[in-house]
């Protein structure tokens, strides 16, 4: 069996015996332990400007797996991280070209950082070894790998949405980032509508074309699209929710819910979230129907992201702002509508409050797949699950065929949702829980990872992942 490469821009070092690590983080080590390899990216950490930069990575050793982690200049990680990376990419993908920040300093920065890296990993990778790209921060690392005489399979994973093409073009090097993709041998995207944005581009730039299903020919190579959405570790996640009641959080939480039905929302604060909208959806909800007054609790669990970019910091002080105002004109002296909490709450502690609450809300208005979505469902009680309200524009619509859909712009249709999941008769609910919860289930992490290295290793002339597609599409 190959070697297994992974690069992605942070690395989720995993320490024996220390909190459960996200799913994703777990089933990428796990098969680095099962074949062998190297996990390699940033470090997290920076050096001064003005220091000399290591021409190879530290290496580290922990839990059975080896890390390969590169040091960042100050200037360098601004620029590739902070500046194209999440101002102009970031937004872009998310169809935010009103966000986008385009500068070519951002984009000289992002270029040299993928270079650096590529320098660095190229003699550390052995001629049978499967190299695996993850996200928007290192699209050039194969061009730059195969220019450094690299011929591996190399594959790439796009965690977030791929843009129309109406969008793509925004971006002035549109042509080298798409050049830089089809540098690899596979790229994976979360949904058919991803692929559908890149056959669509490729054909109205002319840059190539789709030869049949997951093959195409792009700048004259021979390449893999699939649609192979992330998963989350469903059975662990649904046995670490049934076991929440012993969790001291949940308990307290519990406690203090009074009986009162719990809504509840888990996002990163990040403006592709639809947080404002939700609050709004919530408020709305409120005054449409009066008998749900004093009777449910919205509890809005929202860790700080990225605040070294303006945009977050600037949404930061509007959400909360508009929390603060949506309970001040709502509030009794012994209820309080909203609950809104800046920090990260731990897994286990999370399963035990999405299983506790009766409405999951889920309402991005943009998102590459959403696993809170996932998480929701599998953490449900399936004698009494709750209702997952969730955005026609998540990833994780093309796949739960038993939630609300709602359009998050439409704040009035979105508070009818609410009402609606929360009047829901116990059958509908249970009907709706099972068909999520068999999906996700099947496509849980494992299957999607067995399924892209398949593709990555297979040159099978049909796609081996093709009639999985159909259950997707
Ligand atoms: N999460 C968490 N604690 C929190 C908030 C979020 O562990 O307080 C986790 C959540 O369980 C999920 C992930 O962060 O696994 C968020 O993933 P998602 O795909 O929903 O959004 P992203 O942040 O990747 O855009």
């Amino acid at each position: 069996m190959s070697r297994l490469i992974v690069v992605s821009n942070r690395v989720p070092m995993l320490k024996p015996g220390a909190q459960a690590a996200g799913g994703l983080a777990v089933a990428l080590s796990g098969a680095m332990q099962e074949r062998g390899g190297v996990w390699f990216g940033w470090s997290g950490r920076t050096i001064p400007d003005d220091a000399a930069q290591p021409e190879h990575p530290k290496t580290v050793e922990s839990g059975g797996l080896t890390y390969a982690l590169v040091d960042l200049k100050q200037r360098d990680l601004e620029e590739y991280y902070g500046g194209f990376s999440n101002r102009m990419l970031w937004p872009l993908f998310h169809y935010r070209m009103d966000l986008a920040d385009f500068t070519r300093v951002a984009l000289g920065g992002y270029y040299r950082v993928n270079k650096l890296f590529a320098r660095m990993l190229a003699p550390m990778v052995q001629p049978s070894d499967l190299v695996w790209v993850h996200d928007y921060h290192l699209i050039p690392m194969a061009a730059e790998l195969r220019a450094a005489g690299l011929k591996n399979r190399i594959g790439f994973y796009l965690h977030i949405p791929f843009p129309p093409p109406d969008i793509l073009t925004v971006l002035p090097n549109h042509a080298d980032i798409v050049r830089g993709l089809a540098a690899h041998d596979v790229i994976g995207f979360q949904t058919p509508l991803d692929v559908e944005n890149f056959e669509t581009y490729v054909r109205r730039e002319k840059v190539g074309r789709r030869l049949s299903a997951g093959r195409f020919v792009v700048h004259g190579r021979a390449i893999r699209v699939e649609a192979l959405p992330v998963g989350i570790e469903t059975k662990a996640f649904a046995e670490t929710a049934a076991a929440s009641g012993r969790n001291s959080l949940v308990r307290r939480m519990r406690e203090s819910m009074l009986g009162r039905k719990l809504i509840i929302g888990v996002d990163r604060l990040d403006y592709s979230k639809g947080i404002a909208e939700r609050i709004q959806a919530f408020e709305t909800f409120l005054t449409l129907d009066d008998s749900w007054r004093g009777r449910c609790t919205f509890l809005q669990v929202t860790p700080k992201s990225r605040e070294e970019v303006p945009e977050y910091a600037a949404m930061e002080r509007a959400v909360a702002e508009l929390a603060g105002r949506v309970n001040g004109a709502h509030a009794e002296l012994d209820w309080t509508p909203i609950r809104y909490v800046n920090r990260t709450v731990g897994r286990n502690a999370l399963a035990g409050l999405y299983r506790m609450a009766s409405v999951g809300l889920v309402t991005p208005l943009r998102d590459g797949m959403n696993l809170v979505a996932k998480e929701f469902v599998a953490a449900q009680d399936p004698e009494d699950p709750g209702v997952l309200l969730l955005s026609r524009f998540a990833g994780a619509a093309a796949e739960m065929d038993g939630a609300l859909l709602t359009n998050p712009y439409d704040v009035d249709g979105t508070a009818g949702a609410i009402a609606r999941a929360l009047d829901m008769p116990l059958d509908e609910r249970v009907d709706r829980w099972k068909r999520m919860f068999a999906r996700i289930s099947e496509h849980d992490v494992a299957w999607w990872r067995r399924s892209y290295l398949e593709a990555l290793e297979g040159d099978a002339e049909t796609s081996p992942t093709a009639d999985r597609l159909k259950a997707v599409s």
